[in-house]
């Protein structure tokens, strides 16, 4: 027994061993194939290569004229070199085009260049005309054209395994000819907040109630990570309502999140209650302000990771920023980095609570530096979270900071 234990306080995980607990605890989401319509966010199993070579055909860069760079060698502005216009190549003709020596074809931009041609001469160095050309500056071989293979070459690898698919990748991977890719899809989240003081926003309260912000908050906070999430309907403080809520949504979701009704309030706190019965949850209380009562564990056939939340939203959101969102990186299997750590100097002094990492909210000033508090840190305090883009970060041992001091800082999404 420990002198805490002893002394009849209940021990706390320290922020590290949680949060190890719960990425040991997740399995990857099984690999499918993808349209690339539905691949935005999901993380690629295995190395995309080059199946044929990126452009695939040799064509212009520019509208104009496709010709043989020794036969305008010497064009000048006083002297053009005039050649005939034989055709009109467009993109997208894929006819067999041949250049006849000393003569020319109007070109767009991305049309096959013909047999033949060497060049193109921007039609900006010219006269543009139809039957005939006035070429008035040399070019040299190989100018304004787009080679076969110059972006990629067969083989040559153009996305590693463990890519997260962003807008620029799908638009790689449709340039390449990829219909489908083999990936960890985006995973689904659902969010259910409990409480009987929960109202809907937008419609009107009595005294004692409040409208429901964390399932809004969490649900949107979880697409900005990247995944498909949605809101589960408030649930009421019962046992049983928090039971079916969770069965409902086990039946098309990777990974649930509960709000509320898990602190030491006793018969309140019904998803505490609800769980006891179901899966491996375990609630346990970890070193942190704000955000120390957590729960998590599998609940369902497929083992789906649940964490129930604290309610207050300041907690909950901080919970979802440490805990989640590297639990949804583990669903994925992606390693990549998502908030690089940074440090700033303290703008003003700030205490702490001995034994508990403090994340503060703050304002950080990149290009100074420097992070400032946000006044209101109160777990509650959503609207002083919503001046923050930081968060301080305070060390257990820490119990106060003095202005001027070098920070921690994590940067909110
Ligand atoms: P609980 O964790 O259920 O004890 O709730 C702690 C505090 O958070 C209480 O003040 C609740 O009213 C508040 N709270 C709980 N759930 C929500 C929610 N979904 N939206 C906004 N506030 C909430
Ligand atoms: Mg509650």
């Amino acid at each position: 027994m420990t002198t805490a234990e002893r002394a009849g306080q209940a021990v706390m995980d320290s922020v590290e061993t949680y949060l190890a607990d719960i990425t040991a605890a997740i399995r990857p989401l099984p690999p499918r194939k993808l349209a690339l319509a539905d691949a935005l966010g999901a993380v690629l199993t295995d190395d995309v290569t080059a199946q044929w070579p990126l452009p695939a055909f040799d064509n212009s860069a520019m509208d104009g004229y496709a010709v043989r760079a020794a036969d305008v060698a010497g064009a000048t502005e006083q002297a053009p070199v005039v050649l005939p216009v034989s055709g009109e190549i467009a993109a997208g003709d894929t006819n067999r085009h041949d250049l006849v020596p000393l003569t020319s074809l109007r070109i767009m931009t991305g049309a096959p260049l013909p047999l033949g041609a060497d060049a193109v001469v921007p039609v900006e160095l010219t006269d543009g005309g139809g039957s005939q050309v006035a070429i008035r500056a040399p070019v040299e071989a190989g100018a304004s054209v787009r080679l076969t293979g110059g972006d990629a070459q067969p083989g040559d690898l153009l996305l590693p395994a463990g890519t997260r698919l962003g807008a620029v990748h799908l638009g790689l991977l449709a340039a390449a000819g990829h219909g489908t890719v083999q990936a960890r899809p985006q995973p689904r989240v659902t969010v259910i907040s409990t409480g009987n003081e929960l109202v809907e926003p937008g419609t009107q309260l009595v005294p004692g109630q409040i409208w429901e912000s964390n399932a809004t908050m969490l649900a949107a906070a979880a697409r900005e990570a990247g995944c498909y999430a949605r809101r589960h309907p408030i649930v009421p403080d019962k046992t049983d309502a928090v039971l079916a809520a969770v069965e409902d949504a086990l039946d098309d979701a990777d990974l649930l999140i509960t709000s509320g009704g898990v602190s030491m309030g006793g018969e309140h706190d019904v998803v505490k209650a609800a769980l006891a019965t179901l899966g491996t949850v375990t609630f346990r209380k970890v070193a942190m302000q704000p955000g120390m009562p957590q729960g998590f564990g599998t609940v369902g056939p497929a083992g789906t990771p649940i964490f129930t939340l604290p309610g207050n939203p300041v907690s909950a959101y901080v919970s979802f920023v440490l805990f989640v969102m590297p639990a949804l990186d583990a669903l994925q299997d992606f390693s990549g980095e998502r908030v690089p750590a940074a440090h700033a100097v303290l703008t003003q002094p700030v205490r702490s609570p001995a034994g508990k990492r403090s994340f503060l909210r703050g304002i950080m000033d990149i290009s100074a530096g420097q992070v400032t508090p946000v006044s209101g840190q109160a777990s509650h305090q959503l609207a002083s979270l919503a001046r923050a883009n930081a968060l301080v970060i305070v060390p257990e041992q820490v119990t106060s900071l003095d202005a001027g001091v070098t920070v921690d800082v994590m940067s909110l999404p």
